[in-house]
Protein backbone atom coordinates (compact mmCIF):
# COMPACT_ATOMS: atom_id res chain seq x y z
CA UNK A 1 0.00 0.00 0.00
CA UNK A 2 1.05 3.07 -0.78
CA UNK A 3 0.89 6.54 1.35
CA UNK A 4 -1.61 8.03 -1.79
CA UNK A 5 -4.03 4.90 -2.28
CA UNK A 6 -5.33 4.98 1.67
CA UNK A 7 -8.08 6.67 3.55
CA UNK A 8 -6.90 8.70 6.47
CA UNK A 9 -6.42 6.13 9.52
CA UNK A 10 -9.28 7.11 12.60
CA UNK A 11 -6.95 7.40 15.60
CA UNK A 12 -8.33 6.33 19.00
CA UNK A 13 -7.14 8.90 21.61
CA UNK A 14 -4.70 7.31 24.09
CA UNK A 15 -5.91 6.97 27.48
CA UNK A 16 -3.65 9.14 28.81
CA UNK A 17 -3.89 11.67 27.08
CA UNK A 18 -5.86 14.84 29.28
CA UNK A 19 -6.97 17.38 26.79
CA UNK A 20 -8.24 19.29 29.76
CA UNK A 21 -4.87 19.40 32.08
CA UNK A 22 -2.18 20.42 28.91
CA UNK A 23 0.96 19.48 30.32
CA UNK A 24 4.69 18.67 28.65
CA UNK A 25 3.49 15.76 26.70
CA UNK A 26 0.39 17.96 24.83
CA UNK A 27 2.93 20.66 24.41
CA UNK A 28 5.35 18.29 22.64
CA UNK A 29 2.03 16.90 20.52
CA UNK A 30 1.74 20.83 19.23
CA UNK A 31 4.67 21.22 18.39
CA UNK A 32 4.50 18.05 16.02
CA UNK A 33 1.29 19.26 14.88
CA UNK A 34 3.25 22.34 13.65
CA UNK A 35 5.95 20.74 11.14
CA UNK A 36 3.32 17.95 10.05
CA UNK A 37 2.76 20.02 7.44
CA UNK A 38 6.26 20.26 6.07
CA UNK A 39 6.46 16.62 6.10
CA UNK A 40 5.52 15.71 2.82
CA UNK A 41 4.55 12.20 2.29
CA UNK A 42 6.35 11.34 5.49
CA UNK A 43 3.48 12.82 7.16
CA UNK A 44 1.43 9.20 6.75
CA UNK A 45 3.63 8.14 9.25
CA UNK A 46 3.62 11.25 11.73
CA UNK A 47 1.27 9.50 13.64
CA UNK A 48 4.54 7.37 15.05
CA UNK A 49 5.62 10.31 16.59
CA UNK A 50 2.59 11.17 19.04
CA UNK A 51 2.64 7.85 20.68
CA UNK A 52 5.42 6.58 22.85
CA UNK A 53 6.12 3.07 21.47
CA UNK A 54 6.77 1.70 25.57
CA UNK A 55 6.27 2.54 28.86
CA UNK A 56 7.03 1.30 32.23
CA UNK A 57 5.77 2.53 35.74
CA UNK A 58 7.45 0.60 38.51
CA UNK A 59 7.39 0.64 42.21
CA UNK A 60 10.18 1.50 43.74
CA UNK A 61 10.30 0.15 48.05
CA UNK A 62 12.83 1.05 49.67
CA UNK A 63 13.98 0.51 53.19
CA UNK A 64 14.45 4.02 54.89
CA UNK A 65 17.29 4.85 57.28
CA UNK A 66 14.49 5.12 60.15
CA UNK A 67 13.64 1.62 59.54
CA UNK A 68 10.36 2.31 57.86
CA UNK A 69 9.50 1.53 54.54
CA UNK A 70 8.73 3.88 51.60
CA UNK A 71 7.18 3.43 48.20
CA UNK A 72 8.47 5.46 45.03
CA UNK A 73 6.74 5.93 41.78
CA UNK A 74 9.36 5.44 38.58
CA UNK A 75 9.27 5.39 35.18
CA UNK A 76 11.29 4.58 31.95
CA UNK A 77 10.01 5.47 28.83
CA UNK A 78 10.97 4.58 24.95
CA UNK A 79 9.33 7.19 22.78
CA UNK A 80 10.84 5.85 19.64
CA UNK A 81 13.67 3.33 18.72
CA UNK A 82 13.50 3.29 14.94
CA UNK A 83 17.20 4.89 14.12
CA UNK A 84 18.80 3.07 16.91
CA UNK A 85 18.24 2.21 20.81
CA UNK A 86 16.44 4.49 23.35
CA UNK A 87 18.93 7.49 24.88
CA UNK A 88 18.06 9.76 27.01
CA UNK A 89 18.37 10.82 30.94
CA UNK A 90 17.07 9.72 34.71
CA UNK A 91 15.28 12.40 36.62
CA UNK A 92 14.71 12.69 40.48
CA UNK A 93 12.58 15.58 41.61
CA UNK A 94 9.08 15.91 43.18
CA UNK A 95 7.27 17.22 39.63
CA UNK A 96 8.02 14.09 37.78
CA UNK A 97 4.72 12.76 36.35
CA UNK A 98 4.24 10.23 33.38
CA UNK A 99 3.27 13.30 31.36
CA UNK A 100 6.44 14.73 31.45
CA UNK A 101 8.56 11.87 30.95
CA UNK A 102 6.60 10.85 28.23
CA UNK A 103 7.28 13.95 26.65
CA UNK A 104 11.09 14.69 27.80
CA UNK A 105 11.64 10.82 26.33
CA UNK A 106 9.95 12.40 22.85
CA UNK A 107 12.15 15.11 23.03
CA UNK A 108 15.41 12.99 23.45
CA UNK A 109 14.11 11.42 19.65
CA UNK A 110 13.93 14.80 18.16
CA UNK A 111 17.31 15.68 19.38
CA UNK A 112 19.29 12.96 18.70
CA UNK A 113 17.64 12.85 15.34
CA UNK A 114 18.32 16.99 14.69
CA UNK A 115 21.91 16.15 15.64
CA UNK A 116 21.93 12.72 13.84
CA UNK A 117 23.17 10.28 16.86
CA UNK A 118 22.26 6.89 15.60
CA UNK A 119 19.60 6.79 19.12
CA UNK A 120 15.86 6.94 19.30
CA UNK A 121 14.64 8.76 22.35
CA UNK A 122 13.69 7.52 25.57
CA UNK A 123 13.80 9.16 29.27
CA UNK A 124 13.47 8.36 33.38
CA UNK A 125 12.52 10.02 36.17
CA UNK A 126 11.44 9.20 39.76
CA UNK A 127 8.83 11.52 41.81
CA UNK A 128 11.15 12.20 45.07
CA UNK A 129 12.63 15.23 46.51
CA UNK A 130 16.18 13.51 46.37
CA UNK A 131 17.59 16.23 48.83
CA UNK A 132 15.11 14.78 51.75
CA UNK A 133 17.21 11.63 51.84
CA UNK A 134 20.38 10.20 52.75
CA UNK A 135 23.13 8.84 50.14
CA UNK A 136 22.49 5.77 51.64
CA UNK A 137 18.94 6.01 50.37
CA UNK A 138 19.31 7.32 47.51
CA UNK A 139 21.65 4.34 46.52
CA UNK A 140 19.27 2.16 47.74
CA UNK A 141 16.31 4.02 45.13
CA UNK A 142 18.85 3.47 42.44
CA UNK A 143 19.48 0.22 42.83
CA UNK A 144 16.35 -1.09 43.07
CA UNK A 145 14.67 1.10 40.54
CA UNK A 146 17.39 -0.09 37.70
CA UNK A 147 16.51 -3.48 38.78
CA UNK A 148 13.15 -2.53 37.92
CA UNK A 149 13.26 -0.92 34.49
CA UNK A 150 16.49 -3.68 33.91
CA UNK A 151 13.76 -5.70 31.94
CA UNK A 152 14.48 -3.15 29.22
CA UNK A 153 17.15 -1.19 29.46
CA UNK A 154 20.51 -2.59 28.12
CA UNK A 155 23.28 -1.09 26.29
CA UNK A 156 22.04 -1.86 22.96
CA UNK A 157 18.21 -1.61 24.29
CA UNK A 158 18.03 1.81 25.92
CA UNK A 159 20.92 3.62 27.62
CA UNK A 160 20.18 5.77 30.24
CA UNK A 161 22.37 9.29 31.64
CA UNK A 162 21.96 11.71 33.97
CA UNK A 163 19.31 14.50 34.24
CA UNK A 164 18.17 16.65 36.81
CA UNK A 165 19.29 15.66 39.91
CA UNK A 166 21.33 12.85 38.72
CA UNK A 167 24.46 12.04 38.75
CA UNK A 168 27.75 10.59 37.69
CA UNK A 169 27.56 8.84 41.49
CA UNK A 170 24.10 7.82 40.31
CA UNK A 171 24.90 6.31 36.87
CA UNK A 172 27.73 4.34 38.80
CA UNK A 173 24.85 3.13 41.00
CA UNK A 174 23.00 2.05 37.75
CA UNK A 175 26.19 0.80 36.30
CA UNK A 176 26.66 -1.83 38.97
CA UNK A 177 23.50 -2.98 39.44
CA UNK A 178 22.65 -4.18 36.03
CA UNK A 179 26.23 -5.53 35.62
CA UNK A 180 25.51 -7.43 38.84
CA UNK A 181 22.35 -9.01 37.45
CA UNK A 182 23.40 -9.95 34.05
CA UNK A 183 26.53 -11.05 35.33
CA UNK A 184 29.13 -8.94 34.01
CA UNK A 185 30.12 -5.91 33.99
CA UNK A 186 28.65 -3.65 31.20
CA UNK A 187 29.83 -0.36 31.13
CA UNK A 188 27.57 0.70 28.20
CA UNK A 189 24.35 0.63 30.18
CA UNK A 190 24.61 4.07 31.10
CA UNK A 191 26.49 7.29 30.17
CA UNK A 192 27.32 10.24 32.03
CA UNK A 193 29.33 7.57 34.14
CA UNK A 194 32.36 8.79 36.33
CA UNK A 195 35.83 8.45 33.92
CA UNK A 196 37.39 5.85 36.43
CA UNK A 197 34.22 3.74 35.39
CA UNK A 198 34.76 3.60 31.44
CA UNK A 199 32.86 7.41 31.67
CA UNK A 200 34.42 9.99 29.29
CA UNK A 201 36.48 13.16 29.72
CA UNK A 202 34.44 16.29 29.06
CA UNK A 203 30.93 14.52 29.50
CA UNK A 204 30.38 16.57 33.20
CA UNK A 205 30.76 19.93 31.10
CA UNK A 206 29.39 18.90 27.23
CA UNK A 207 25.21 20.11 27.49
CA UNK A 208 26.76 23.78 29.05
CA UNK A 209 29.38 23.71 26.07
CA UNK A 210 27.21 22.68 23.56
CA UNK A 211 25.26 25.44 24.75
CA UNK A 212 27.76 28.30 24.47
CA UNK A 213 28.80 26.70 20.75
CA UNK A 214 25.03 27.15 19.71
CA UNK A 215 24.80 30.52 21.26
CA UNK A 216 27.90 31.66 19.67
CA UNK A 217 27.18 30.32 16.42
CA UNK A 218 23.32 32.34 16.69
CA UNK A 219 25.39 35.42 17.77
CA UNK A 220 27.83 35.72 14.86
CA UNK A 221 24.57 35.05 12.59
CA UNK A 222 22.81 37.63 14.16
CA UNK A 223 25.83 40.31 14.15
CA UNK A 224 26.09 40.54 17.83
CA UNK A 225 29.54 40.89 19.64
CA UNK A 226 30.21 37.58 21.73
CA UNK A 227 32.68 40.11 23.69
CA UNK A 228 30.33 41.77 26.17
CA UNK A 229 27.38 40.28 25.23
CA UNK A 230 25.30 40.22 28.57
CA UNK A 231 23.61 37.15 29.50
CA UNK A 232 21.13 36.36 32.12
CA UNK A 233 20.87 32.17 33.04
CA UNK A 234 18.12 30.21 35.01
CA UNK A 235 19.31 27.12 36.62
CA UNK A 236 22.89 27.14 38.36
CA UNK A 237 23.15 23.35 37.83
CA UNK A 238 25.06 21.32 35.55
CA UNK A 239 23.80 22.70 32.39
CA UNK A 240 23.57 26.78 33.74
CA UNK A 241 27.15 26.47 35.85
CA UNK A 242 28.65 25.56 32.76
CA UNK A 243 27.42 27.49 30.61
CA UNK A 244 27.63 30.39 32.49
CA UNK A 245 31.31 29.49 33.09
CA UNK A 246 32.20 28.81 28.85
CA UNK A 247 30.16 32.28 28.33
CA UNK A 248 32.34 34.00 31.09
CA UNK A 249 35.46 32.78 29.64
CA UNK A 250 34.84 33.87 26.45
CA UNK A 251 34.54 37.60 27.49
CA UNK A 252 30.82 37.70 27.46
CA UNK A 253 29.41 39.03 30.82
CA UNK A 254 27.05 37.23 33.05
CA UNK A 255 24.85 39.99 34.64
CA UNK A 256 21.62 37.71 36.35
CA UNK A 257 21.62 34.04 37.59
CA UNK A 258 18.35 32.76 38.85
CA UNK A 259 18.00 29.24 40.43
CA UNK A 260 15.46 27.46 43.51
CA UNK A 261 17.66 29.90 46.02
CA UNK A 262 16.95 33.11 44.84
CA UNK A 263 17.92 35.28 41.74
CA UNK A 264 21.06 37.97 42.21
CA UNK A 265 21.79 40.69 39.58
CA UNK A 266 25.09 42.50 38.73
CA UNK A 267 24.86 44.80 35.73
CA UNK A 268 29.11 44.50 35.95
CA UNK A 269 29.09 40.57 35.61
CA UNK A 270 29.11 38.15 37.55
CA UNK A 271 32.16 35.61 38.00
CA UNK A 272 30.28 31.88 37.84
CA UNK A 273 33.64 30.46 39.45
CA UNK A 274 32.90 32.71 42.62
CA UNK A 275 29.42 32.03 42.62
CA UNK A 276 29.63 28.14 42.25
CA UNK A 277 32.17 28.92 45.31
CA UNK A 278 29.54 31.23 47.66
CA UNK A 279 27.22 28.85 46.54
CA UNK A 280 28.51 24.94 47.70
CA UNK A 281 29.81 27.51 51.16
CA UNK A 282 26.17 28.72 51.98
CA UNK A 283 23.20 26.48 49.66
CA UNK A 284 22.75 30.04 48.55
CA UNK A 285 23.12 32.60 45.39
CA UNK A 286 21.55 35.00 47.70
CA UNK A 287 24.42 37.42 49.42
CA UNK A 288 26.75 37.23 46.40
CA UNK A 289 29.59 39.79 46.33
CA UNK A 290 28.59 43.15 44.67
CA UNK A 291 25.20 42.14 43.44
CA UNK A 292 21.61 42.72 44.68
CA UNK A 293 18.60 40.23 45.15
CA UNK A 294 16.10 40.54 42.65
CA UNK A 295 12.23 39.44 42.25
CA UNK A 296 11.56 36.27 40.92
CA UNK A 297 10.03 37.60 38.15
CA UNK A 298 11.93 40.44 37.69
CA UNK A 299 14.56 38.19 36.00
CA UNK A 300 12.53 37.95 32.89
CA UNK A 301 12.57 41.91 32.36
CA UNK A 302 16.09 42.26 32.52
CA UNK A 303 18.25 44.03 30.23
CA UNK A 304 20.25 41.65 28.16
CA UNK A 305 21.61 40.13 24.78
CA UNK A 306 20.96 36.64 25.35
CA UNK A 307 18.81 34.80 27.87
CA UNK A 308 19.57 30.66 29.26
CA UNK A 309 16.97 28.91 30.82
CA UNK A 310 18.62 26.03 31.75
CA UNK A 311 16.22 24.62 34.72
CA UNK A 312 13.34 22.73 34.08
CA UNK A 313 9.78 22.97 31.67
CA UNK A 314 7.68 25.60 31.69
CA UNK A 315 9.44 29.00 32.02
CA UNK A 316 8.81 30.89 29.28
CA UNK A 317 4.92 31.56 29.07
CA UNK A 318 2.12 33.78 27.79
CA UNK A 319 2.46 35.37 30.84
CA UNK A 320 6.08 36.49 30.57
CA UNK A 321 7.40 36.32 27.51
CA UNK A 322 6.31 39.92 26.48
CA UNK A 323 8.33 41.10 29.13
CA UNK A 324 11.56 40.11 27.44
CA UNK A 325 13.70 41.99 26.24
CA UNK A 326 16.85 39.57 25.37
CA UNK A 327 17.47 39.21 21.61
CA UNK A 328 18.75 35.54 21.73
CA UNK A 329 17.24 32.73 24.01
CA UNK A 330 19.38 29.46 23.96
CA UNK A 331 17.40 26.63 25.49
CA UNK A 332 19.67 24.71 28.48
CA UNK A 333 16.69 22.92 29.66
CA UNK A 334 14.07 20.44 27.87
CA UNK A 335 11.20 22.18 27.17
CA UNK A 336 11.47 25.59 28.83
CA UNK A 337 9.10 27.61 25.88
CA UNK A 338 5.31 26.64 25.73
CA UNK A 339 3.92 26.99 22.28
CA UNK A 340 2.06 30.38 23.11
CA UNK A 341 5.54 31.81 24.56
CA UNK A 342 7.33 30.67 21.14
CA UNK A 343 4.86 33.03 18.87
CA UNK A 344 4.75 36.11 20.94
CA UNK A 345 8.89 36.01 20.60
CA UNK A 346 8.69 34.59 17.03
CA UNK A 347 6.40 38.22 16.33
CA UNK A 348 9.17 40.51 18.49
CA UNK A 349 11.85 39.39 16.32
CA UNK A 350 14.10 37.08 19.44
CA UNK A 351 16.09 34.19 17.92
CA UNK A 352 15.21 31.13 20.30
CA UNK A 353 17.72 28.19 19.58
CA UNK A 354 15.56 25.32 20.75
CA UNK A 355 16.43 22.70 23.35
CA UNK A 356 16.58 20.08 20.91
CA UNK A 357 19.58 21.67 19.31
CA UNK A 358 20.81 23.89 21.77
CA UNK A 359 21.07 21.23 24.69
CA UNK A 360 22.00 17.86 22.70
CA UNK A 361 26.26 18.55 23.66
CA UNK A 362 25.42 16.23 26.62
CA UNK A 363 23.41 13.41 24.59
CA UNK A 364 26.30 13.82 21.81
CA UNK A 365 29.05 13.04 24.65
CA UNK A 366 27.00 10.08 25.94
CA UNK A 367 27.29 8.91 22.38
CA UNK A 368 31.20 9.58 22.85
CA UNK A 369 31.15 7.57 25.86
CA UNK A 370 29.04 4.78 24.23
CA UNK A 371 31.31 4.21 21.54
CA UNK A 372 34.28 4.55 23.58
CA UNK A 373 32.57 1.88 26.17
CA UNK A 374 31.99 -0.47 22.98
CA UNK A 375 35.88 -0.15 21.66
CA UNK A 376 37.37 0.12 25.22
CA UNK A 377 39.57 2.66 23.37
CA UNK A 378 39.20 6.42 24.88
CA UNK A 379 39.88 9.68 23.51
CA UNK A 380 41.51 12.76 24.73
CA UNK A 381 39.53 15.60 25.70
CA UNK A 382 40.63 17.60 23.53
CA UNK A 383 39.46 15.46 20.90
CA UNK A 384 36.31 15.05 22.30
CA UNK A 385 35.56 18.84 22.80
CA UNK A 386 36.86 18.97 18.76
CA UNK A 387 34.41 16.61 17.81
CA UNK A 388 31.76 17.76 20.21
CA UNK A 389 31.91 21.51 18.84
CA UNK A 390 31.92 20.46 15.20
CA UNK A 391 28.78 18.37 15.31
CA UNK A 392 27.08 21.44 17.46
CA UNK A 393 28.24 23.92 15.07
CA UNK A 394 27.38 21.63 11.65
CA UNK A 395 24.04 21.03 13.32
CA UNK A 396 23.20 24.89 14.08
CA UNK A 397 24.15 25.88 10.53
CA UNK A 398 22.32 23.37 8.67
CA UNK A 399 19.34 23.98 11.34
CA UNK A 400 19.98 27.49 10.32
CA UNK A 401 19.88 27.15 6.67
CA UNK A 402 16.62 25.40 6.93
CA UNK A 403 14.43 27.94 8.91
CA UNK A 404 16.02 30.10 6.13
CA UNK A 405 14.08 28.23 3.74
CA UNK A 406 11.28 27.48 5.04
CA UNK A 407 10.66 31.03 6.52
CA UNK A 408 10.16 28.55 9.66
CA UNK A 409 11.67 29.35 13.80
CA UNK A 410 14.75 27.00 14.71
CA UNK A 411 12.69 24.80 16.34
CA UNK A 412 10.26 24.28 13.65
CA UNK A 413 13.54 23.54 11.06
CA UNK A 414 14.93 21.03 14.10
CA UNK A 415 11.52 19.48 13.90
CA UNK A 416 11.44 19.08 9.97
CA UNK A 417 14.63 17.86 10.03
CA UNK A 418 14.68 16.00 12.82
CA UNK A 419 10.78 14.00 12.47
CA UNK A 420 11.87 13.87 8.77
CA UNK A 421 15.15 11.76 9.75
CA UNK A 422 12.96 9.50 11.77
CA UNK A 423 10.16 8.52 9.76
CA UNK A 424 12.29 8.38 7.01
CA UNK A 425 13.93 5.45 9.08
CA UNK A 426 10.03 4.33 10.14
CA UNK A 427 8.88 4.39 6.27
CA UNK A 428 11.82 1.90 5.36
CA UNK A 429 11.61 -0.72 8.11
CA UNK A 430 7.72 -0.79 7.63
CA UNK A 431 5.39 -2.14 9.29
CA UNK A 432 6.20 -5.39 11.14
CA UNK A 433 4.20 -7.83 10.80
N1 LIG B 1 19.66 14.38 30.15
C1 LIG B 1 20.38 14.92 29.04
C2 LIG B 1 19.41 15.47 28.00
O1 LIG B 1 18.30 15.83 28.32
C3 LIG B 1 21.39 13.95 28.46
C4 LIG B 1 20.83 12.66 27.96
C5 LIG B 1 21.92 11.63 27.59
O2 LIG B 1 23.09 11.93 27.69
O3 LIG B 1 21.52 10.53 27.23
O4 LIG B 1 19.75 15.64 26.86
Amino acid sequence: MTAESVPTPVHHLPSYLDKNNLGPWEIYLEQVNRVTPYLGKLAYWAETLKRPKRILIVDIPIHLDDGSVAHFEGYRVQHNISRGPAKGGIRYHQDVTLSEVMALSAWMTIKNAAVNLPFGGGKGGIRIDPRGYSQGELQRLTRRFTTEIGLIIGPEKDIPAPDVNTNPQIMAWMMDTYSMNVGRTATGVVTGKPVQLGGSLGRSDATGRGVFVAGAQALKKMGIALEGARVAVQGFGNVGNAAARIFHDHGAKIVAVQDVTGTIYNAGGIDPNKLLKHLSDTKSVQGFEDSETLEKDQFWELECEVMIPAALEKQITEANANKIKAKLIVEGANGPTTPAADDILHEHGVVIVPDVLANAGGVTVSYFEWVQDFSSFFWTEDEINARLDRIMAEAFNSLWDVADTHKVTLRTAAYIVACTRVLEARALRGLYP
